[in-house]
């Protein structure tokens, strides 16, 4: 298959980016080609321990450690942080964990212009792009800035190698969402449909043997490069009306972020498939199967990912209004949305059923 198109665009990012098993263990080597010398390190409360043990690999270049990153980046957090900081001299951020760590790294970078190293400790993809999302007065909120991208990326495989599996499956179900909608992305172009391929490849290839073998570095490491790879064009092209549902069922429904990207996942392909199925080829000679929607369902089963939103908590009763925020503001979608159909979509999607495109 070509990736050829006749007309696009492309803008490419500056930063580095370093694979192997350990890398984090030279972060004080980053800070310094950074020409900065005083770091300040992040993490959730959760990962405070592994936040101390890389502040104590920083040695004289770390300045400080704030361990309160929360999911959704309130921006009460950040000004905290942001104080800190200032309070620390920190000349730059070294944010250890997930999409929440670096989204408050990213936070404080926006209104500083500190530049950030990113260990990233599950596949989310945050660290790939320069868009923030924060939350205030309970509104999420998404800018995006070129000061808000991490300047280096460090995948260690030995930091996903902890990563209870359960969170696993759903984080690289939440990356390999980001690669579906790339490839029917309005403004996608060649290079971001290779991406989205070979991200979707490598977690197809790579998840069994994890989940198999959690603590295996080579399938661990290759599960990063798919976040990578998914994380890149998830902030290269838009999305549409996978992630729109997802934003919906957790901002106001507060449904699990990872969680809800795995089982909305077959039900928005099989939706889309049904305008697209061409573009969508990609997801079904990486599965197998004649559906992309039905084949990544299987794949979710097969993984043990949760495939329901009754699972999740979701009541049926929020259904309607669920279908009617999603629906009321209009955005582009290959399929055209409205709200029976996506009513029609979450109720297949809280029953959990396997969707027939
Ligand atoms: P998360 O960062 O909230 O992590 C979930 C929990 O898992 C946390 O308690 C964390 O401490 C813990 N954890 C993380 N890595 C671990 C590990 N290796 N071992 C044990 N525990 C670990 O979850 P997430 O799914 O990575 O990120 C979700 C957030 O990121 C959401 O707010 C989402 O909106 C945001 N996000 C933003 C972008 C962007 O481009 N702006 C992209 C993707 C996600």
């Amino acid at each position: 298959m070509s990736y050829f198109q006749t007309s696009f665009e492309q803008q490419g990012a500056a930063v580095r980016v370093r694979f192997a098993p350990g890398v984090s263990r030279e972060a004080a080597l980053e800070v310094a080609r950074l020409g900065c010398s005083r770091a300040l390190v992040l993490s959730t409360p959760p990962q405070a321990d592994g936040a101390l043990m890389l502040a104590e690999t920083l040695g004289a270049s770390a300045a400080g450690v704030f361990t309160r990153a929360v999911m959704h980046t309130p921006v009460a957090v950040t000004e905290e942080a942001v104080a800190h900081a200032l309070s620390v001299k920190a000349d730059c951020i070294v944010a250890i964990g997930g999409g929440s760590t670096t989204g408050l790294g990213k936070a404080i970078a926006w209104r500083t212009d500190l530049p950030q190293i990113v260990i990233p400790t599950t596949y989310a993809g945050s660290e790939a792009t320069g868009i923030l999302g924060q939350t205030e007065n309970g509104i999420k909120t998404t800018v995006t800035d070129p000061k808000i991208r991490p300047e280096v990326i460090l995948y260690d495989a030995e930091l996903v190698a902890t990563l209870p599996v359960a969170m696993t499956v759903t984080s690289a179900l939440n990356a390999m969402a980001h690669a579906v909608e790339a490839l029917y992305a309005q403004n996608r172009n060649p290079i971001s449909t290779m991406l989205a391929t070979e991200g979707l490849r490598a977690f197809v290839s790579s998840l069994p043997a994890v989940v198999a073998e959690p603590a295996g570095l080579t399938a661990r490491g290759e599960t990063l490069y798919g976040a990578w790879l998914c994380g890149t064009v998830l902030g290269q092209v838009g999305m549409a009306l996978h992630h729109k549902l997802c934003h919906t069922l957790g901002g106001s429904f507060d449904l699990p972020h990872a969680e809800t990207h795995a089982v909305i996942l077959p039900h928005a392909t099989a939706f889309n498939a049904r305008a697209v199925p061409e573009l969508l080829k990609p997801v079904r000679d990486i599965l197998g199967g004649t559906a992309p929607g039905a084949a990544l369902h299987d794949f979710a089963r097969r993984m043990g990912a949760p495939t329901s939103l009754r699972e999740l908590g979701m009541a049926e009763s929020d259904l309607d209004r669920a279908a009617e925020l999603a629906t009321t503001k209009p955005y582009w979608n290959p399929q055209p949305v409205d709200r029976q159909s996506i009513r029609r979509l979450l109720q297949a999607a809280w029953s959990g059923d396997k969707p027939d495109a």
